[in-house]
């Protein structure tokens, strides 16, 4: 075993806003300081709206800085352990990790999942308290918070010992003491070189390297991403290239190595190097390329197992194609076909209908987030109702169980075990930390459906979650869900604060006065068990002047307004959720009333 000296992998966690992009974009700033010829690009590492808002990176990206002839690759993490499959992934390809901690803010619980996983897989870390210009910065008390998560999360002596980097990102400045001077990052760069581990394996023996992340690039397609951990890669060689078993001879296109925010490509690349490939047509996320010669595989690399599905289908709202772009089946179908050979997780299927797809995958979160991506790249669909994927086992329906972790400080603790106790959740165990409640549950992945946006709003945002996929087991017995009937508006039009007035004694309203609404659109929850048709568009008859400014007068009950997580929850199998880039509307997925009518009608003689 030798060391690549020249190189340091190094994954970056951060609390979104904690000011990782800041502090990576003053990293490339400075590169000219480090080297001149760099390129530098505004915000790199963060890729969206989306993103930032619901403090989470989806996608890791890969950025090298040159620094006193050392090379440092700074891999970027999800902020979110929703993407636990995917957290693990990526920190195969470090040595160490930057905990970056906001002076005032502290560690928020959101981290602590990637970090454990961090410090489970033996990497060095470097605390890195970031914003000590602010004001209210609290450095003392936050060094301390860092060491007692460490203690909590077992690390391990070495790890213990790690070393601490004041940071200002915003003004490029870092520091080993807090009273030091500084006028630049050159004290973090120098401590990275110095505490993270260089990448150690064999230059000479046989080639292996797992992909770890796939991307899809419109001119050069499939690019596989990962960490050379023996021997040498060279652009135009032949691979093989193996899976679960399986060797398969492959060509390599290019290599390209990282710099700056560039791939640049390069003729060779070797062990300790992280790469990108062109021409893995066939190369999954896990796969192991090896030596044609002498292949070997590596470990390779768990993908959990899709456990919840959605159907996406075209739009056929009276609204359709006013609000978006790509409305067609063909544009959903190129969209969501295009994303499964990157997302690995994900599932696309056609279905009876061309209009129709169904899409499986790890969860809400990792759903919902395509639909945001999708709706804000314009397109329009109608979802249906969450379902997760049974098996049958010997003539049993058999349903996917995960393994959750939840975390709420105490005083919450009430709440969150009475909502999954509905849930069917069975308890695994319990632990106690600084205040916070850890508690571990076998669920089936239906009771998780909602229960994210629940957690969040009855513990204030103080409550955090994670799963992983455990096993299947038999089914476990009927959820309850949603006892009463849907408000319908029963013909299009524009809706009136006097219509809406009229029915909000019926029920929850999900409408505002002035908005348009279809036929078969639900604009609120009954009270009651059943469906009824209302019609929120009801004019008064105005028969003098006063009458309008009395209409002024009228007290509207603010409308309860969905996320697209709690709509996706609240449907029922006959609802549908229609999303386009400005609406998450929800509707009967028949429209008009006397279908609808008649429908109802024969089931409940069917029932009698
Ligand atoms: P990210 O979500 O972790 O990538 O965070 P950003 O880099 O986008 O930073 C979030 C906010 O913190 C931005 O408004 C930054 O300007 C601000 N910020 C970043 N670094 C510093 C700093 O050193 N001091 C202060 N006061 N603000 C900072």
């Amino acid at each position: 075993m030798s060391k690549n000296e020249k190189i340091r992998n190094v994954a970056i966690i951060a609390h979104v806003d904690h000011g990782k992009t800041t502090l990576v974009d003053a990293m490339l700033k400075q590169s000219h300081i480090f080297r001149d010829n760099e390129q530098v690009v505004e915000r790199v590492m963060d890729s969206g709206d989306l993103e930032r808002e619901r403090g989470i990176t989806i996608l890791s990206k890969n950025t090298a800085i040159s620094y006193n002839g050392f090379k440092i690759n700074l891999i970027d993490t999800p902020g979110h352990a929703d993407f636990g499959g995917e957290v693990e992934r990526v920190l195969r390809m470090a040595d160490g990790v930057l905990l970056l901690v906001d002076s005032a803010e502290g560690v928020m619980p959101q981290t602590k999942f990637v970090l454990r996983k961090a410090l489970e897989n033996k990497l060095k870390p470097i605390v890195v308290i970031n914003k000590i210009d602010r004001p209210d910065s609290r450095i003392d008390e936050v060094a301390d918070e860092v060491l007692e998560l460490f203690m909590e999360l077992d690390a391990d002596d070495e790890q213990l010992d790690f070393e601490t980097v004041y940071t200002a990102a915003k003004a490029g400045i870092a520091k080993k003491n807090i009273h030091d001077d500084s006028k630049d990052l050159k004290p973090l760069m120098d401590t990275i070189i110095k505490e993270i581990p260089a990448p150690e394996g064999d230059f000479d023996k046989p080639l292996q390297m797992v992909i770890t992340t796939l991307e899809a690039d419109d001119y050069v397609g499939k690019i596989a991403i990962g960490r050379v951990q023996r021997g040498k890669i060279k652009s135009g060689e032949i691979v093989a290239l193996m899976s679960n078993g399986e060797t398969k001879k492959a060509k390599i296109g290019k290599v390209y190595t990282y710099d700056g925010l560039n791939r640049v490509e390069t003729a060779e690349a070797e062990m300790g190097e992280i790469v990108a490939l062109t021409g893995l047509t066939e190369g999954s996320i896990g796969d192991t390329v090896a030596d044609f010669e002498n292949p070997e595989a590596l470990p390779g690399i768990r993908v959990d197992e899709p456990t919840l599905s959605m159907t996406f289908g075209v739009n056929t709202s009276p609204f359709a194609g006013k609000e978006g772009q790509f409305v067609t089946s063909r544009h959903i179908r190129d969209r969501l076909f295009k994303e499964a050979q990157t997302n690995v997780a994900l599932r696309v299927e056609e279905t009876d209908s061309a209009d129709v797809f169904k899409v499986s995958g790890r969860g809400e979160l990792h759903l919902s987030i395509l639909i945001e991506t999708m709706r804000r790249e314009g397109y329009e669909m109608q979802i249906g109702k969450p379902e997760v994927v049974y098996k049958m086992i010997d003539g049993k329906k058999y349903e996917p169980i995960e393994n959750l972790t939840v975390e709420v400080p105490q005083e919450y603790m009430g709440t969150a075990m009475e909502s999954l106790g509905r849930r069917k959740a069975e308890m695994v165990n319990m632990t106690e930390i600084a205040g916070y409640m850890r508690i571990n549950f076998l669920i089936p992945a239906r009771g998780l459906i909602g229960f994210r946006s629940e957690l969040l709003t009855s513990t204030r945002g103080n409550g955090i979650m994670n799963h992983v996929f455990h096993s299947y087991e038999p089914y476990k017995g009927d959820i309850p869900g949603r006892s009463r009937g849907s408000l319908v508006a029963f013909e299009q039009g524009t809706t009136t604060g006097y219509g809406i007035f009229n029915l909000q004694d019926r029920g929850i309203m999900f409408i505002e006065p002035n908005q348009q609404v279809y036929e078969g659109m639900i604009v609120g929850e009954n009270s009651r068990e059943m469906d009824i048709d209302i019609n929120p568009c009801k004019q008064k008859h105005v028969t003098n002047m006063r009458s309008s400014s009395s209409d002024e007068a009228i007290r509207l009950v603010p409308p309860r307004i969905m996320s697209l997580e709690q709509a996706l929850e609240y449907i029922n199998e006959d609802e549908l959720v229609e999303v386009t880039p400005s609406s998450i509307r929800l509707r009967k997925a028949i429209l008009d009333r006397n279908t609808r009518g008649r429908l109802a009608k024969n089931s409940r003689k069917v029932s009698d």
